[in-house]
């Protein structure tokens, strides 16, 4: 056991290295939509050796472009094609969602989300991988989330309101899942700009009843 953790910590020091000496380029990756098959996988579960090497951390750090450079306010790894079980959540005065309350930058690895109560709310929701199309989602109202950051520590907290739906939404696409399978009633599927000029205000009243209600 002593001779596999030295292994293993010899060999997460040479790897450190390397990427000192040879620090990697962070890339926009192209992002599924609708159709492509990868989006209706179920992703794998990330090992924590996986997860601590070189090409997993620039994976990571790929993810968190793509979705920032797409303005997106999350972005699962199955949706740039790689079917593992890591999403990325960032919220920050985005110009695609300006109502949804900001989010630190967070990165869940395996997660699981618990509902800790039966309340739910509708949500507005729009995808990076279903261009053009937003409509509405029930989502539950409290969660409670268990996932590894991406250095491999526990994370567990729990999330309310606009920020729970974003938490439920990225989370689907780990199991094959798109917003579209769970809206109830497809007259509420619009593009952006009928969201814009038809639901939009509506809406913003909505979000401010429910961040009212649950902080967030
Ligand atoms: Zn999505």
């Amino acid at each position: 056991m002593a001779l596999t953790r030295l292994f293993h910590d010899s060999f997460k020091a040479l790897l450190h290295a390397a990427r000192m000496q040879y620090p990697r380029r962070v890339a926009v990756l192209p992002i599924a939509h609708v159709g492509h098959p990868v989006l209706r996988q179920r992703a794998r579960e990330v090992t924590l050796f996986e997860l601590e090497s070189p090409e997993t951390q620039g994976f990571i750090d790929d993810l968190v472009e793509t979705m920032r450079h797409a303005n997106g306010a999350g972005l699962a790894a199955i949706q740039v094609h790689r079917p593992l079980r890591i999403v990325a959540i960032e919220v920050k005065d985005n110009p695609r969602y300006p109502y949804k309350p900001n989010i630190p930058l967070t990165v869940l690895v395996n997660p699981v989300l618990t509902p800790l109560t039966d309340a739910t709310f509708d949500n507005f929701e729009g995808c990076l991988s279903v261009p053009n199309l937003r409509g509405v989602v029930p989502r539950f109202a409290e969660l409670a989330v268990t996932a590894l950051d991406r250095h491999g520590a526990a994370i567990e907290h729990v999330v309310r309101g606009i920020t729970a739906g974003t938490y439920q939404h990225e989370v689907d696409h780990l199991d094959g899942l798109l917003f579209l399978d769970r809206v109830q009633d497809t007259r509420t599927l619009c593009t952006w700009d009928q969201f814009k000029e038809h639901f939009e205000a509506a809406f913003i009243e909505r979000v401010r009843t429910v961040v009212t209600r649950y902080g967030s």
